[in-house]
């Protein structure tokens, strides 16, 4: 049975008396461990609810509080002038690899980027903390960005995995 992207492997038990439940394996795999007669029906919309909860907690367990540091990281080392900010990942954005809103200082960036080499989603999160200076991509801008030196590379890497830089 696939639901909404994710496999799931029902595992029916006898010793199970009531109660059924369903836990994220991996990345898009949900086991649901059931009392033997319980209907498909009943077993499908169980999981239906419980992988919009899992969705939700995305940001959560691709660990945020660590895109938050290593951002802030990144920050100090090449655009020290930049100013505070909060960075999250987002399901919000599609194809594109993260997004900054100048004036409430938050960057969001793709979760897909969480999978992806770390000199990747460096170049994004530099990418987009350099936009709190300069919304555009102007000169100035592209001073900035260049002074990380797998800057190319990453942009490259990113083109062939089919992300356009913003929305
Ligand atoms: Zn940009």
């Amino acid at each position: 049975m696939i639901i909404d992207g994710f496999e799931i492997q029902i595992v029916r038990s006898k010793a199970r008396k009531k109660t059924v439940q369903a836990r994220l394996i991996g990345d898009n795999t949900v086991k649901v461990m059931a009392p033997y007669h319980t209907t498909d029906a009943f077993i499908k919309d169980f999981v239906t609810k419980a992988i919009k909860k899992f969705k939700n907690k995305v940001p959560v367990a691709k660990g945020e509080t660590d895109l938050q540091n290593r951002a802030e990281m990144l920050r100090d080392k090449y655009i020290p002038k930049a100013p505070n900010f909060t960075i999250t990942y987002s399901n919000r954005l599609k194809r594109s690899w993260g997004k900054c809103f100048f004036r409430t200082r938050e960057i969001i960036i793709n979760p897909v980027l969480a999978d992806f080499p770390r000199w990747v989603s460096d170049m994004v999160i530099i990418h987009e903390i350099a936009h709190l200076i300069y919304p555009n991509h102007g000169k100035q801008f592209r001073e900035l960005v260049s002074r990380y030196r797998l800057k190319e590379r990453a942009t490259g890497y990113l083109l062939a995995k089919g992300l356009k830089a913003e929305e």
